[in-house]
């Protein structure tokens, strides 16, 4: 049955967002995920995905997946507290505990998953939450879902925080107060103020939550921004992704054994969902176990990172203020933006603009990700690219 409602809506909506250059359409690829990348039959040096250390792609950790599905087959049969956890969830766990340096862990389907459950697994109406204004959407809905009250503060802007947490423990308005933050902040590639939100955390009395999924398998020589800054004790809960640097699908928390033990009795992904394939469990546990054996491929990260911003910076780019190898290069104008990508995709360069209302208006930029497995001749070639399209639309000079 067609609803006119529903068609109305969904026609005039689509048209709005067409009209206002806002509708997204999407290239699927014709092959991996890997450096470079294969759209409608053409190749391209990709500087796009979040396979940071190109292990989504990489064979050990196919082995392992093949072997995986041999054993247990394609799916776990069951949400976990049923019979749907198998020995390689529980071993996956374990070795994301080792690996955060924590008590224990939990895994769950994907990091936005992660925030859907922790959040409100801890939080509720009587308690409230300080949030970074530029946190990722998984956790504005993770903590719009545990109807705790929101206070946003200005973009790491630790006096803000300050005043804001002040004058929610001062309030006396709430039972629990946490403080909430990306450990990497995926548009400018900067890194959270954790020492100084530790402190002010320890002032007020704030549960400290950091969402590290740009952050794990990057800084911290793998293990994260909590390690970087060597705190683990010292924040309450550490998310990840196991889709990023990891290179396959799913998410986690780390962190002291009794929240773990109440994240598996209290929150509902984990109670309600089925966890992932046999498959995702192993490949995710041997590149974990990868990461704890050698810093091979986090430093080849670094380097390449590092190699590309130079190359960006001495053509004459602002690459903004990153502190990782998310290397942005901020454009301005959102039409120069979306015209600078587009060339640099027929000249065979793979980087996705990022616009208002993502960004603030006005800061449109490309942005570049690169990763372990690029090779300084991809990384070259791109940068020629670079420079005959920031010539040509007259960015550089
Ligand atoms: C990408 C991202 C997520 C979502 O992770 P998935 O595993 O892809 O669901 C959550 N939080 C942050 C900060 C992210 O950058």
């Amino acid at each position: 049955m067609s609803s006119n409602t529903l068609q109305s809506f969904l026609t005039e909506n689509l048209q709005d967002l067409k009209d206002r250059g806002l509708y997204n359409e999407i290239d699927p690829l014709e092959s991996a995920n890997g450096p470079v990348i294969r759209i409608q039959g053409k190749e391209l040096i990709n500087l796009s995905s979040n396979n940071y250390l190109g292990l989504a792609t990489d064979e050990r950790l196919k082995a392992v997946a093949k072997e995986a599905i041999d054993r247990y087959g394609v799916g776990a049969g069951a949400v976990r507290t049923i019979n749907g956890t198998l020995d390689i969830h529980v071993k996956l766990e374990e070795t994301i505990a080792k690996f955060k340096g924590t008590e224990a862990a939990i895994s769950y389907q994907s990091g936005f998953n992660c925030n859907m459950a922790a959040i409100s697994a801890v939080m509720d109406k009587n308690d409230a939450i300080l949030s970074d204004e530029l946190n990722h959407a998984s956790i504005i809905d993770g903590c719009r879902l545990s109807k705790a009250k929101i206070i946003r503060f200005n973009h790491s802007d630790m006096d803000d925080l300050r005043k804001k947490a002040k004058e929610a423990k001062e309030s006396g308005n709430y039972k629990k107060l946490m403080v909430i933050t990306d450990g990497v902040f995926s548009m400018d590639g900067d890194i959270a103020k954790l020492p100084e939100i530790v402190e002010i955390a320890n002032e007020f009395d704030l549960m400290v939550y950091v969402d590290d999924a740009h952050g794990s398998g990057v800084l911290g020589k793998g293990a994260g921004t909590v390690k970087h800054f060597g705190l683990q004790n010292e924040v309450d809960f550490q998310i990840g992704t196991l889709s990023k640097a990891i290179g396959v699908v799913g998410g986690y928390v780390a962190g002291k054994r009794e929240l773990i033990d109440w994240l598996k009795v209290r929150s509902r992904p984990f109670l309600f969902s089925t966890a992932v394939t046999p498959a995702d469990a192993a490949a995710a546990t041997k590149a974990i176990e990868l990461l704890m054996e050698s810093t091979e491929l986090n430093d080849r990260l670094w380097e390449n990172g590092n190699y590309l911003k130079k190359g960006l910076q001495q053509l004459g780019y602002d690459i903004g203020q990153s502190e990782t190898p998310i290397t942005p290069c901020i454009i301005g104008d959102e039409k120069l933006t979306q015209t600078f990508s587009k060339r640099l995709y027929e000249e065979g360069v793979y980087a996705k603009s990022i616009v208002f209302p993502t960004v603030p208006r006005g800061t449109g930029r490309v942005r570049n990700m690169p990763t372990a497995s690029h090779t300084k001749e991809m990384l070259d070639q791109a940068l020629s690219i670079y420079e005959k399209v920031g010539k040509e639309l007259g960015v550089i000079s």
